[in-house]
């Protein structure tokens, strides 16, 4: 998907339906994030939970 850049939410996940393609930054005006773990303590424990795989 190709659509307009958020500049306040930069991201590097070209896997995402809502990536932009060209730069990387999400085209959502706002996204979930949440994580997988009991008690996060790294960066690793956290998720995009509004990434789409693309089609
Ligand atoms: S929804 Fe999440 S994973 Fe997908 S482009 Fe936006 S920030 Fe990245």
């Amino acid at each position: 998907m190709s659509g307009t850049e958020n500049q306040s939410i930069g991201c590097t996940v070209q896997q995402c339906q809502y990536h932009s393609g060209q730069s990387n930054y999400c085209t959502l005006d706002k996204i979930n994030v949440g994580t997988h773990e009991q008690n996060p303590t790294v960066v690793e424990c956290t998720d995009c939970q509004s990434f789409k795989l693309k089609m």
